[in-house]
């Protein structure tokens, strides 16, 4: 069985990968208008300030829009599964899996929460599960 790819950490994302690490989400928040992003770009996509922070996260959230993948994407990917656009409930949109079992049962409206898998030593992914 071949490896599924691993995220490769960059100056930018690696504060977030250190937090998935240790169960925590953070996200970009721009020091000048407050606006929450993701993902982590050198300048703010609200204002184009270059002075944003990571912010802690509740991890709570709503599915904003969902798409079922039927054809792993690539070696180690188990298809079928949910893959959703999360409208974090303190702000900033997440791209993510979310886990409900049967990823028919993944909809639009649905309440989720943060939930973490660690794919190898370094990198722990942030999915999504329905909140409870
Ligand atoms: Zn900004």
């Amino acid at each position: 069985m071949s490896a599924r790819p691993v995220p490769r950490p960059t100056v930018l994302s690696e504060p977030f990968w250190a937090a998935a690490r240790r169960g925590d989400l953070v996200v970009p928040e721009c020091v000048s208008c407050d606006l929450r992003f993701f993902v982590p770009e050198p300048a703010c996509p609200g204002c184009m300030a270059r002075d944003w922070r990571y912010a802690p996260s509740s991890g709570r959230g709503t599915v904003y829009t969902v798409t079922v993948v039927h054809r792993a994407p690539g070696p180690g990917f188990e298809a079928p599964f949910a893959l959703a656009v999360v409208d974090l409930d303190d702000g900033g949109t997440l791209l993510s899996h979310v886990d409900a079992g049967d990823p028919d049962d993944v909809v639009i409206g649905m309440r989720v929460r943060v939930d973490f898998r660690a794919l190898t030593d370094r990198i722990t992914l942030p999915y999504f599960v329905p909140e409870s």
